[in-house]
């Protein structure tokens, strides 16, 4: 039987490649999808989870396992390569039981054990998967479509907050349900968003919606100037402080009893803080290489070391900046560390190993794209180049990202195409509706790699047009 192609990631990159992979060819797939409750649409988290439109239990009715494929509510913790030309085969090993001896060299045999189960990669296998539940599975190809996991906070007088579940990222369907339960409590509570990137700033529309006195803190003196330019986030500064209570540059330095201080020597009461830092890339062990440990180091000092994903903490303690990235934006430092992928979505130093979605960094100035719709496209993309670096399709040709987002804030309606790419420069095309595209080098001749629009509508989807040379 041939080794299958394994998909890592039950969101909107794995699952796009798993569909992709699905109508073009009959190798046998696995798709591992992580832990079963978070197999869902992320979007929903603030939107539907937070608000209490939808229940956990219906968003993930909404993404069922595919027909047509091995689907495992497993995670892929680490990946190594079967050194070529070798006579080595990789079984797949019971969970529990795996050991040094899983990938066995020359016999053709699974490791020892009582229950070893048969072996889906036996023969063709040119990567060994060491999954979350123990085992080892065999594969001819790997997507890494493994998303990212909230920053955090570490200031002085956290573990308290923690311990009364006051504080929480904003990311997983466990943070959705800590932040309703905690207000359903309180009427009127007051909740400080720290980090005006796309899920602070909608946090803090939804939150004041819902009837709650919010104060929206951001580091910078223009939030969101980094991912949107300077005139569409000076414009949303605007908006928000009409609509919230504001405190721009600067940040929550200690949380007291009641009290969160900020660096600027004032102070917030907030029944509830709610950590809108941004994300990193969650990265399986052994994924990165031909990169000197600083290009690895993240902002947090954590390791990409393929640690389960932790969906269900409670809490919002680990170290974070502070800052307030843009969802689907910012470049070219630490915090972009991720998967660094060829234009083709290649992972560096891999063959037949790729990344897409939020994990995925482009260079040679890196940045990620976090959208929904560009992480499906991804993930379709890098199901094409696989297949095509399997000697099974075309080349599907290099990847750009125009897919469309939009983020609803206080009743405006900020959306764009495409990404700002790095070195990129902003120019207005029009003022009303506000309108601004991003011209970059990055192709040789100077095109439009984005659009952003607020309240632009049909003028923006028109514009969008312009983005070369992958317009929509
Ligand atoms: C609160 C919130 C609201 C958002 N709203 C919008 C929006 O309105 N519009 C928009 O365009 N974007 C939005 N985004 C961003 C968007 O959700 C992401 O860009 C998109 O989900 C990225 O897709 P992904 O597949 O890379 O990661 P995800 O969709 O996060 O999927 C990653 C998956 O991998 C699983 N996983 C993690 N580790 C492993 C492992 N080791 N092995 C196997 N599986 C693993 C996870 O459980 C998860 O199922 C929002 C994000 C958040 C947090």
């Amino acid at each position: 039987m041939d080794s299958p192609i394994v998909v890592a990631g039950g969101g909107a990159a794995g699952r796009a490649a798993v569909q992709t992979l699905l109508t073009l060819t009959d190798q046998p797939i696995v798709h591992l999808a992580g832990p079963s409750g978070e197999a869902i649409d992320r979007t929903l988290v603030d939107k539907a989870l937070m608000t209490g439109r939808v229940s956990p239990d219906r968003a993930v009715a909404m993404r069922p396992p595919l027909d047509g494929v091995d689907t495992r509510f497993d995670t892929l913790a680490s990946v190594a390569e079967v050194p070529a030309g070798s006579d080595t085969t990789v079984a797949e090993v019971p969970v529990g039981s795996i050991s040094d001896a899983a990938v066995v060299a020359g016999t053709g045999e699974a490791p020892a054990g009582p229950d070893t189960a048969a072996c889906p990669g036996r023969g063709s296998s040119r990567l060994a998967l060491t999954l979350g539940s123990g085992g080892v599975l065999g594969a001819a190809g790997l997507i890494v479509a493994t998303g990212s996991t909230p920053r955090r906070l570490d200031v002085p007088g956290l573990e308290e907050w923690v311990r009364a579940e006051r504080i929480s990222t904003l990311h997983s369907v466990t943070d959705a349900l800590r932040i309703r339960e905690l207000l359903e409590e309180v009427d009127g509570a007051r909740v400080l968003v720290s980090g005006t990137g796309l899920v602070g700033a909608e946090a803090a529309s939804l939150l004041t919606e819902a009837g709650h006195h919010v104060t929206l803190v951001a580091r910078s003196a223009v939030p969101g100037a980094a991912g949107l330019g300077a005139t569409i986030a000076g414009r949303l500064a605007t908006i928000h402080e009409g609509a919230v209570e504001t405190r721009w540059g600067t940040w929550v330095v200690a949380l007291r009893e009641g009290v969160a201080a900020l660096s600027d020597g004032s102070e917030v009461e907030a029944d509830l803080v709610v950590v809108a830092h941004g994300a990193e890339p969650h990265i399986p062990g052994g994924l990165l290489r031909d990169e000197t440990p600083d290009d690895r180091a993240r902002p947090d000092g954590s390791r990409g070391d393929g640690s389960s994903p932790d969906e269900g903490r409670s809490d919002a303690s680990r170290p974070s900046r502070g800052g307030g990235s843009a969802r689907g934006a910012g470049h070219g430092s630490a915090a972009d560390a991720g998967v660094p992928v060829d234009d083709r979505l290649r992972s560096a130093g891999w063959e037949n190993v790729l990344a897409a979605g939020a994990v995925a960094r482009f260079g040679p100035q890196p940045y990620r794209v976090d959208h929904w719709d560009d992480a499906e496209a991804q993930g379709a993309h890098a199901a094409r180049t696989l297949l095509h670096d399997l000697g099974d399709g075309d080349d599907p040709g290099p990847y750009r990202p125009w897919s469309p987002w939009s983020a609803r804030i206080h009743g405006r309606q900020l959306a764009g195409f495409g990404h700002p790419l790095p070195g990129s420069t902003e120019r207005i095309v029009s003022e009303d509706p506000l309108l601004v595209e991003f011209i970059s080098a990055a192709d040789g001749a100077d095109t439009v790699c984005a659009v952003v629009g607020l309240d632009a509508g049909r003028a923006l989807r028109d514009h969008a047009r312009t983005i070369g040379p992958h317009a929509p």
